[in-house]
């Protein structure tokens, strides 16, 4: 499962959450637009539950947005994004779907192979015709580079391409600075439009600023582009569905355009989004103390899967393995494309009770400092 666990296996409420919910408890944490609506309906503001304005928390998008776009992002002083808030990640790409399906007819999306599984059912169940592009590469266990550049080349002109930002899922290959530079250059080119998702901000090095890159270099080059940005992970946010979604727009006018029609997509399917984990998240944001608080926690947590990362390799180095496991230091996220084949994968669940996808996907969270020696024998043993 793709959730984090500490390293006694247990599901993790982050310091700077619990500190937050403390503080919606006491008081209302909200924006002051948000203060002003809930005011003109005289309520109370300890503890309130009323709607969200159409669009979501304003405090929650606003602070989104700077962890993506940058502190400083001239695109959001010119106000050339709308952003609403998204049922988490999978909400923002649905809604992004629904999106491309209403207002571009007849284009099509290109996902990477293999992708999240999920990915593929969004964009059915919106629609939209799916094409894929090469991305992993079985025998280097890394990044089919020629043949991603080969595949942006020859799809048509300004087509949709969906990109993981970071710690791509399932396999944990993710381009390097270099070649994000080339893939914008050729999408540039090719006039594309490259929508990324961003459901492990930070998870991948712990430096949300690091792992923002691949954006920030679509973004200096230019492009209009598309993020689907989620709280799931990073903040373990998973039940509350808190995300974003944001399109960079020409100008201001049109992301006003934009923005409203997105809200208008969002309304005859839930018509208001939750409010309490949006809460949670520009509390902490808005907030220094928390805010920094929030980047150690991410960082410890991003700290730990890469440390359990080295133990697996050297522990089957040291068993004698002949097989080279340098990628699963390579590799980066919650996630690592091991390479085991599904009879190898059965093995595992049969003979030893330890259990992953059958495509070879171990959820790094789930290793830890006492169980990994018993994980790196298992692995041993069925790949002799
Ligand atoms: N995108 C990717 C690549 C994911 O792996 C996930 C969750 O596993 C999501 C999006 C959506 O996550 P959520 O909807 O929980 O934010």
């Amino acid at each position: 499962m793709g959730a984090y666990h500490d390293d006694n296996g247990k599901p993790v409420v982050l310091e700077c959450v619990r500190e937050a919910e403390r503080r919606i408890a006491g008081s209302s944490f909200i924006s002051c637009e948000e203060r002003i609506i809930l005011l003109l309906s005289s309520f109370l503001l300890l503890g309130i539950k009323e709607y969200l304005p159409m669009g979501g928390s304003v405090k929650m998008v606003e602070e989104t947005l700077k962890l993506a776009y940058g502190d400083d992002s001239e695109f959001i002083k010119d106000k050339r994004i709308a952003a609403v808030q998204a049922l988490s990640g999978t909400g923002a790409c649905r809604m992004f779907a629904d999106f491309q399906k209403r207002f571009c007819p007849g284009s099509q999306i290109y996902i990477p192979v293999p992708t999240w599984s999920n990915h593929h059912n969004i964009w059915r169940d919106a629609d939209v015709p799916q094409k894929t592009y090469h991305y992993y590469h079985p025998e280097s266990k890394g990044l089919n580079f020629s043949g991603l550049m080969d595949d942006v080349k020859n799809a048509p002109e300004g087509s949709f391409f969906l990109l993981h930002a970071c710690a791509h899922n399932p396999t944990g290959v993710d381009p390097t600075d270099e070649q994000w530079r080339e893939i914008s250059q050729l999408f540039k080119a090719k006039k594309h439009f490259a929508f990324f998702d961003m459901a492990y901000h930070g998870f991948a090095s712990g430096d949300p600023a690091r792992d923002a890159k691949s954006i920030r270099i679509f973004l200096e080059d230019g492009h209009h582009i598309g993020i689907s940005q989620s709280y799931a992970k990073n903040m373990g946010l998973y039940g509350q569905r808190v995300g974003c979604l944001s399109v960079l727009c020409a100008d201001e006018k049109q992301a006003v355009t934009v923005k409203s029609q997105l809200q208008q997509l969002a309304r005859p399917m839930y018509s208001n989004q939750p409010l309490h984990g949006a809460q949670i998240v520009s509390t902490i944001l808005g907030d220094p103390e928390l805010k920094s608080l929030w980047l150690k926690e991410v960082k410890i947590m991003a700290d730990r899967i890469i440390g359990m990362r080295t133990t697996l390799r050297e522990s089957l180095e040291k068993l004698g393995s002949p097989l080279s496991w340098e990628h699963v230091t390579k590799q980066i996220g919650m996630f690592c494309y091991s390479g085991l084949t599904p009879e190898q994968v059965d093995r595992l669940t049969s003979e030893y009770h330890i259990y992953m996808t059958r495509n070879g996907r171990i959820s790094m969270a789930g290793v830890t400092t006492e169980n990994v020696g018993y994980l790196a024998n298992a692995i041993h043993e069925v790949t002799k």
